[in-house]
């Protein structure tokens, strides 16, 4: 963290210092204390974190679909907005837009 980061978060108060109860805070997940963890811990250990992801996304595995994002789908991914035109052959921003879109039409449909 660079001197300049640190004193903003600490003017922003996004820092949990010794004295601002930072010991007070509890996992999310068991209610652990989170002494000693960076000061945007939600949980913890590895373990906690993992558990809470799957109840909050449910049996992701079970239900992984094979899409293949072909040339209509990233012309339409980009005139939604999702996608970045410089972006088009990038698989990996290609893969975030496509979740993206999906979250917004999970969203739209719920
Ligand atoms: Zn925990």
């Amino acid at each position: 963290m660079t001197p300049a980061y640190r004193s903003a978060a600490v003017i922003f108060g996004r820092l949990d210092g010794d004295a601002m109860g930072a010991a007070d805070r509890m996992c999310q997940r068991c209610g652990n204390s989170l002494a000693g963890k960076r000061a945007d811990a939600r949980f913890c250990c590895a373990g906690c974190r993992v558990n809470s992801h799957r109840d909050e996304v449910g049996r992701v595995d079970a239900i992984t679909a094979l899409a293949v994002i072909d040339r209509p789908m990233r012309t339409a991914l980009i005139e939604a907005g999702a996608l970045n035109p410089q972006h088009e052959h990038d698989a990996e921003k290609l893969r975030e837009a496509f979740a993206l879109m999906c979250h917004q039409f999970a969203k739209k449909h719920a």
